[in-house]
């Protein structure tokens, strides 16, 4: 845990959330700012700012529940995104991927990515 980490806050339950999936590894909950109904965040709760700081049994759960979570809410057409360093428009220095369902050809990720 990274005591500044808003992630790591969200885990620890200090800032609310709309939790979709919690396990003893993983965390999901809705993005504050979705680019679709039903934008995701599927986080490790092992704290690490860039993929190659994330243990691998951490990694294998977060993709898994990822997975798990498009079938469980029936997405057919979904993006996977996970971004790292500023310069590949990271924002939050705490792993995550975005599961950002694509419903139609407006919705989801479009021309506005990643300049939201
Ligand atoms: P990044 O550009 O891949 O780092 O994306 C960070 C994401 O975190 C953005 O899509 C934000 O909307 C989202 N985000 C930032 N703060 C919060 C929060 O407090 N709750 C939920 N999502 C957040």
């Amino acid at each position: 845990m990274a005591a500044a980490c808003i992630f790591c806050k969200i885990i620890k339950g200090e800032i609310p959330s709309m939790k979709i999936f919690e396990s003893e590894k993983t965390l999901a909950f809705l993005d504050i700012g979705p680019l679709s109904r039903g934008h995701s965040l599927i986080i490790p709760k092992y704290h690490g700012a860039k993929l190659h700081d994330i243990p691998d049994d951490q990694l294998h759960e977060v993709l898994s529940v990822t997975k798990k979570i498009a079938i469980a809410q029936g997405i057919e057409n979904y993006n996977v995104l996970q971004n790292n360093g500023r310069i590949a428009h990271q924002l939050v220095d705490h792993v995550h991927f975005h599961l950002i369902p694509k419903p139609n050809e407006t919705e989801g990720l479009g021309v506005g990515w990643p300049n939201k």
